[in-house]
């Protein structure tokens, strides 16, 4: 049944012979996480190759013939291209893997994991944040270790938008249609060559999907797309952007992800032994699921029964607003054609995820996702115990420890996001096949036989490389026209490349207190201008669209960037996607994060900055509190709840200003006669020995099988 459909790479464009594998290449991801592969494109013209932001269809199609030929004609890139292919090759022929040789039962029982964004490139905007690029690692990863997991989500036909900074500090969303042909998806077609198509009905009409595969190594990621021809006009815009602020719409991603994905993965033969929903937007899929049974003969209570066992749920949000609740009402308008088909009532059918608060009534995505799962985790130890309490109130025999929700802490998937002079470093020193031993602790001690001088080295190497990027965004965008001397200051052509460099990039959203550092404008002023011990921070990140406190919230710290005192040491850098979170995470000294706990339910930037050598200076929140050892990096505040938020700020400010002066300044500009900080090298060892191991998507994903997956198996 696998057969009756196919995926066909487009017509090749007229490559040489010796390197026409490129185009193979263009089109599976994996060439986004292998150290070598990316080189292999940039190599043919690096100008370009910026200049179309890393996009490798479009390089091929658009570059000179004559820079083709040079390729050829060289032995060094020649060399390149055969260790690449090489590894390549082996990848996908390659019988020995993990989950083959420690799971073998998992052979041809799919894994399907659903998620409303995937953040695999930059090329490829099917992201907003976090959640997404979380969901992309575990794919890369999964892929490594030969786990047959089937992937479903959005093709979104605009993307994530794109950020401008108007001059007084406010975010502009630019919204443009993506060009498909340009990207690594391919549409999904039948055996006659004709586009594979399904419906999804809602209770006043119906609506066809169409579907994209992208290849991320050896996992197929299926995304789903209403922009069809016999779709209205509003109905084809239902999967053009992600997260609709508006309810209405809202909705119907969230029945076109869950319902609308399981008839996808049907259309397509999948049969899986385990449906893994990352976040609650994709829990519609445990009723679908039963409503096959139900039109079997099953009764709704047997076809659950029969289905939750291979569910499995996992929750990223510490707060109950954070789950999806939508208005019955609302539920009604456009699933009442559903319950009838699960042989329920309206009233049965709210009750399996009716939320009550007050005297407000509302359907919990979050709660449908829990009750009808029985594999059910949280992202980090804390969230666990904040899952639990939150949650009590659904098993309400129970005491909150035995509240039936695990956790598995969120990891990063290592060579993705690690830069390629730190992992030749590593090459060298830990051996060749270092990354086979990723997530043992013990094999990381041997970190401390790095030579400093080699590792300082590329800190400073990778700090330069970062400013120069900086420096030439910056000279496009002036180029561009339109863009007035303090936007120049404020993205960072000031930058110094030997002075302590800080982080700060996320999601703009009032709980992460970006502004919490600006509490104090002169002590940060003090510190930023300290003289022979310059600080600068590089603010990133972009709020929802529909978020107005969250734009204040740049546009306060907009504010403080454009005071001349601060001396263009303070800057905010527009558009933070994949790309600029790599240069910033590889680039800088330290990382700083301040959500308010315990609001950060894992974190992962943090987490990409540990393993180039970045020290994180975070409060003790989501993964950070389990990481942090106080040799390893700093800790903002205490272990501690506060209850009042007036009193946390202050008292996480005077941590934050305290810290970075008596002891995080000193100890980066503490030279010895090399000009090396020894005391700074050695809290870098330490934090790749205590994170690397752990905090990586190697971790995770076994944790997931072996935690969650098998049980879904029996
Ligand atoms: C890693 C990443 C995030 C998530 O970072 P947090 O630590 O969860 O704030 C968000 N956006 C991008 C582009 C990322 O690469």
């Amino acid at each position: 049944m696998m057969s009756s459909f196919k995926t066909q790479l487009p017509k090749s464009v007229n490559l040489p012979k010796q390197i026409s594998r490129l185009h193979e290449l263009s089109y599976n991801l994996w060439w986004t996480w292998h150290p070598e592969a990316a080189r292999l494109f940039g190599r043919l013209d690096y100008e370009l190759w910026e200049r179309l932001g890393h996009n490798p269809i479009r390089l091929l199609r658009e570059i000179e013939r004559s820079r083709l030929k040079q390729a050829v004609d060289d032995k060094d890139y020649q060399k390149l291209y055969k260790t690449v292919f090489a590894d390549f090759d082996s990848y996908f022929s390659d019988p020995k893997t993990w989950t083959h040789q420690t799971h073998p039962e998992f052979d041809s029982r799919p894994i399907a994991y659903f998620s409303m964004e995937f953040g695999l490139h930059e090329t490829l905007p099917i992201y907003s944040g976090g959640l997404g690029v979380l969901a992309g690692d575990h794919l890369k990863e999964a892929s490594d270790l030969g786990l047959p997991i089937t992937a479903v989500g959005f093709m979104y036909a605009q993307g994530y938008f794109s950020q401008r900074i108007s001059e007084d500090g406010w975010q502009e969303a630019l919204n443009n249609m993506l060009v498909l042909e340009d990207l690594p998806v391919l549409p999904v077609l039948d055996k006659d060559g004709k586009r594979v198509t399904l419906d999804v009905e809602l209770t006043d009409r119906s609506i066809a999907l169409q579907i994209w595969e992208a290849r991320v190594g050896r996992v197929p990621l299926y995304l789903l797309d209403s922009n069809v021809e016999s779709n209205s006009e509003m109905d084809r815009l239902l999967t053009a952007r992600l997260y609709w602020s508006d309810l209405d719409r809202r909705v119907m991603q969230e029945v076109l992800l869950g319902i609308g994905g399981v008839r996808a993965l049907r259309t397509l033969g999948y049969n899986p032994a385990v449906w893994h929903m990352n976040e609650g937007h994709a829990a519609f899929l445990t009723l679908e699921r039963a409503r096959e049974l139900v039109a079997g003969g099953a009764s709704f209570e047997d076809a659950i029964a029969k289905t939750r066992g291979q569910n499995v749920f996992t929750t990223h949000t510490p707060v109950p607003a954070g789950n999806d609740e939508f208005p019955l009402w609302l539920i009604e308008k456009y699933l009442g054609g559903i319950y009838p088909q699960l042989n329920l009532t309206r009233e049965q059918f709210f009750d399996i995820a009716k939320h009550q608060k007050g005297h407000s009534e509302s359907f919990s995505m979050g709660i449908l996702a829990l009750r009808n799962s029985d594999g059910r985790n949280a992202v980090s130890e804390l969230h666990g115990e904040v899952s639990r309490k939150m949650w009590n109130f659904l098993w309400a025999d129970k005491a909150e420890k035995d509240v039936p929700i695990t956790y598995v802490t969120n990891g990063v998937h290592t060579a993705n996001w690690m830069a390629r002079r730190l992992t030749n470093l590593f090459i060298k020193h830990l051996g060749s096949d270092w990354y086979e031993h990723l997530d043992q602790p013990e094999f990381w001690s041997q970190v401390d036989e790095i030579p400093d001088a080699e590792l300082w080295a590329v800190r400073l190497h990778l700090k330069r490389k970062l400013s120069f990027y900086l420096r030439e965004r910056v000279r496009e965008r002036w180029t561009g026209g339109g863009f007035h001397p303090v936007q120049v200051v404020s993205s960072g052509v000031l930058i110094n490349p030997y002075a302590l460099t800080i982080g700060f990039a996320r999601r703009f959203a009032t709980y992460k207190r970006a502004s919490l550092m600006m509490r104090d404008v002169e002590r940060l002023l003090n510190i930023v201008n300290k003289p022979n011990m310059p600080v600068q921070i590089l603010f990133a990140g972009k709020a929802h669209p529909a978020d107005e406190p969250g734009k204040q919230l740049i546009q306060e710290v907009y504010r403080t960037v454009k005071k001349a005192e601060m001396g263009g040491r303070i800057v905010f850098l527009e558009d933070y996607d994949m790309n600029l979170a790599r240069y910033l995470v590889q680039g800088v000294d330290v990382w700083m994060n301040t959500p308010r706990r315990p609001m950060e339910a894992s974190g992962t930037s943090g987490m990409k900055a540990a393993l180039n050598g970045a020290l994180n200076f975070s409060v003790l929140d989501g993964w950070w509190r389990e990481a942090y050892n106080g040799r390893n990096g700093w800790s903002i505040g205490r272990d501690e709840q506060i209850e009042n938020s007036d009193e946390q700020d202050a008292e996480d400010a005077e941590s934050l200003y305290s810290t970075l002066e008596n002891e995080i300044i000193p100890l980066y500009y503490d030279r010895d006669p090399k000009e090396m900080s020894r005391g700074w090298l050695s809290r870098i060892k330490d934090n790749f020995k205590t994170n690397i191991p752990r905090f990586s998507t190697r971790r995770m994903v076994k944790q997931y099988v072996e935690n969650l997956y098998i049980k879904a198996l029996k």
